[in-house]
């Protein structure tokens, strides 16, 4: 068998990839520092597609992008945050998540014509990350295979329920499907995301920073966690913590359980958006259940 095969599930406007290669990829974790693919040092080994800063297949880049070595995907990219080894996005300088945002853009343009560009992370074990070194992927699926991933509706009306910073607007949908999902919505609504402004790769590098600082200080440090960037028009960026565990219900009819209010998450970002005291922030703990 190839690396994936994209299958239909007879009945639904569903597919699934069977990707069984991917069981073989490395596992590495927190202790084995010393084998991560990801560090500087790896450029001959694992020559790169894309990269900021250094030349040729020199030691001196920023940002690195590389064939993923167990697709899913007819193409199927990893973004490499930081030459360091380093865990998590939030710990990045505002300057490096910039050029993580600029390496996106990048890769999605690259891609379009090719398909549905989809840019996502997975952070945390739990979260189906395999290796503890900051990084997020793009794959590109074929335009015979639809996707549906939820639009942002034409008209916006959360009155007081929304927060503002900079360039961008934070929302907590009702309909939110996880504990503590935030939705960062472009006020200059209606662009694809390769449209980004290089004011907006700023902003939007400081809400992720700190988004992810306060939602790391409430669930931990380790905290898990997806985020995707919607590939169409009117594009935005949503932030999932995996705190729960989706149960037969859900897997069954789609339908998501979420046991936590979202307006809950909105007074949370309200109220330490802006906390320097991270000790003030643990002790507003977000009220949900693992399970359903
Ligand atoms: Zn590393
Ligand atoms: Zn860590």
């Amino acid at each position: 068998m190839s690396d994936y095969k994209f299958v239909n599930i007879p009945s639904l406007e569903n597919w699934v990839i069977l990707a069984p290669k991917r069981s073989k990829r490395p596992d590495i974790h927190e202790k084995k520092k010393k084998l991560c693919p990801f560090c500087v040092g790896n450029e001959k080994k694992d020559p790169d597609v894309y990269r900021i800063g250094g030349e040729g297949l020199d030691q001196n880049w920023s940002v690195r992008v590389v064939k993923n070595k167990y697709p899913f995907a007819p193409i199927h990219e990893v973004i490499i945050h930081s030459p360091q080894h380093i865990e998590h996005l939030t710990d990045l300088p505002l300057s490096q998540i910039q050029l993580v945002i600029e390496a996106f853009v990048n890769r999605f343009n690259a891609h379009i014509k090719e398909g549905t560009v989809i840019i996502f992370g997975n952070s945390g074990h739990d979260a189906g990350e395999s290796i503890g070194h900051t990084h997020s992927q793009l794959a590109v699926v074929p335009r015979d295979v639809p996707v549906v991933v939820p639009r942002l509706e034409e008209i916006l009306d959360y009155t007081g329920e929304h927060f503002m910073v900079k360039d961008f607007k934070l929302i907590c949908p009702p309909y939110s499907q996880w504990p503590d999902e935030v939705w960062i919505i472009p006020t200059a609504r209606g662009k694809i995301f390769s449209e980004i402004t290089f004011e907006e790769i700023e902003s939007l590098s400081y809400v992720l920073k700190h988004l992810l600082r306060i939602l790391a200080a409430r669930h931990g440090h380790e905290f898990p966690y997806n985020f995707y960037i919607y590939p169409y028009r009117d594009w935005y960026l949503r932030i999932m913590p995996r705190a729960k565990i989706a149960g037969g219900f859900e897997m069954a009819t789609g339908i998501f359980v979420n046991t936590q209010d979202p307006r809950d998450t909105m007074k949370f970002i309200k109220q330490h958006f802006f906390e320097e005291d991270e000790e003030k922030i643990k002790i507003n703990k977000a009220e949900y259940r693992k399970g359903v």
